[in-house]
């Protein structure tokens, strides 16, 4: 549910209190308990305004997603998705240390001074995509790298033309990492994980594990394909095809 789908049924809501007062006025006789329904309406109608948020959560996840599950069945593999890798010592850090400002979350207080300042902010699942359970990242990105992530679920809902898969999303299992969750990372993947400064330290990162499927993998993975090669050639996002997801750098 998109907030103008929400906006109508709280309209409708408010609309419906109205025409309660109105019968009330008109038929007092007979309709003595319509004040009562109107009082309860009312209180409804604040109760969702107040817990809007929570409203868009439930209704976006029962109805624009398939049951949300991490045991996503299509693989975002690079083999996978056979996309072109932006060099990481070259391309990925330095453009993150720039597009960051050179904001490294070398700690925790770090981490918190960035948020309070508004440097990350708190994201969450939306239109095409979905977020695990994160270990050793949490769930912040830049204002910029936020905006291209929902981009990124937006775009790639477009590119899904077969009906049965038109709910498909993607999975999230990595976004931003303190210098000490980059190391813990490092400890449990020795061959795999990158040394050095990491992009996920700047805020400008995350990874894409799987897409979630109905029924066929093609569907969501070329679509996904094709999103990503479309925002890379537009110059806003890097990509690096790994073997257990894909990593994407926001640069613009
Ligand atoms: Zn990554």
């Amino acid at each position: 549910m998109n907030a103008l789908t929400f906006y109508i049924i709280l309209f409708s809501v408010y609309a419906t209190c109205i025409l309660l007062m109105f019968l009330y006025l008109r038929y007092k006789g007979f309709f003595k308990s319509g004040i009562i329904l109107l009082i309860i309406m009312f209180l409804i109608g604040v109760g969702l305004f107040i817990k809007r948020r929570s409203c868009f959560r439930f209704f976006r996840n029962t109805y624009t997603q398939i049951s949300i599950s991490t045991s996503c069945n299509c693989k975002t593999t690079a083999s996978a998705l056979a996309l072109k890798k932006d060099n990481y010592t070259h391309f990925h850090r330095p453009l993150a240390i720039k597009t960051s400002q050179n904001r490294y979350i070398k700690n925790n207080a770090l981490l918190e001074k960035f948020i309070q300042k508004k440097y990350l902010v708190p994201i969450e699942e939306n239109n095409g995509f979905y977020i695990q359970k994160l270990h050793n990242s949490s769930k912040h990105l830049t204002p910029l790298a936020y905006k291209r992530l929902l981009e990124l679920g937006n775009l790639f809902r477009t590119k899904l033309n077969e009906p049965t898969e038109k709910k498909s999303y993607f999975v999230i299992s990595s976004v931003t990492r303190t210098q000490s969750q980059q190391e813990e990372i490092i400890k449990s993947n020795p061959k795999t994980a990158t040394r050095g400064l990491s992009t996920h330290s700047f805020g400008v990162s995350f990874d894409i594990r799987c897409t979630k499927a109905k029924r066929t993998c093609d569907p969501s993975i070329n679509a996904l394909k094709q999103a990503l090669n479309q925002m890379q050639k537009e110059g806003k996002i890097l990509l690096c095809p790994e073997s257990s997801c894909i990593h994407v750098t926001v640069v613009k």
